[in-house]
């Protein structure tokens, strides 16, 4: 399967990387709605679209209000957009408020339930992650019958602390996909603001034996070709991987 990494940095685009949005186009499921979400149509396979909210900030959501795109041509695409109860009632009344988006959400607001069936024998499962106003973390599993299984694990807008409870939620992943906004020198910014920093990630990925990891939702105020000092991470967790906005992974 692949995940398209449509949206990588965090905050606000900037001229590298726009904000949270990864497609898994094969079985139409999204996950955030960050501003690289007008991508979507580029990489659309699938009838209808899944896409789940990790929280509300507006680097998550505002490409909610891209949309209207899918709906050209034959309309007949069906979007829903899955995110805590509290959280999709804040998008319909505040993002969508007539004198900020003059026209209706152009899908269907599904609460989150306990579990999510995905295509193909797979299951997405949800948790909470600590952050301001909340956040949760997602794992999609396809246990293999006859096959190694393969798995994926999104955690963003967190702290990475060697006592974190999201790392029962991670354990042995295949892929973990993990925001990394700050440098370890930033860990004081990095507890207020409800965001990780570089080493911490590389090992809470190791702790949690993630067979792979990806970092995401970078400070975008640095636009350097390296945004993050990997020297220690790097040592932790090889082969690690900052991502870029487009590109693809299979897992
Ligand atoms: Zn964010
Ligand atoms: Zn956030």
């Amino acid at each position: 399967m692949k995940l398209v990494l449509l949206g990588s940095g965090g905050y606000f685009p900037n001229r590298r990387r726009h904000t949270a949005c990864l497609m898994i186009p094969e079985i139409g499921v999204v996950l955030d709605a960050g501003t690289a979400a007008y991508q979507i149509q580029d990489h659309l396979q699938t009838e209808s679209l899944d896409l789940f909210l990790t929280h509300a900030h507006l680097d998550h959501v505002f490409g909610l209000t891209c949309l209207l795109n899918l709906y050209n041509g034959d309309g007949a695409q069906h979007i829903r957009v899955h995110g805590q109860a509290e959280k999709l009632e804040v998008i319909r009344r505040c993002l969508f408020n007539e004198l900020l988006f003059p026209v209706a959400p152009p899908f269907r607001s599904v609460p989150l339930a306990s579990h999510f069936d995905l295509p193909e024998g797979g299951r997405l499962t949800w948790f909470p992650l600590e952050h301001p106003g909340g956040s949760v973390g997602y794992r999609l599993d396809w246990p293999g019958a006859n096959r190694p299984g393969h798995s994926l694990a999104y955690v963003t807008d967190t702290t990475a602390r060697p006592d974190a409870p999201y790392l029962k939620h991670i354990q042995g992943v295949d892929l973990l996909v993990h925001e990394a906004y700050f440098n370890d020198d930033q860990h004081e910014m990095a507890e207020l603001t409800g965001h990780s920093c570089v080493t911490a990630v590389a090992q809470n990925a190791a702790a949690a034996g993630a067979k792979r990891l990806v970092m995401v939702h970078m400070n975008p105020m640095c636009e350097a070709d390296e945004p993050l000092d990997l020297t220690k991470a790097e040592s932790i967790f090889p082969g690690l991987v900052v991502a870029e906005d487009g590109m693809t992974l299979e897992f």
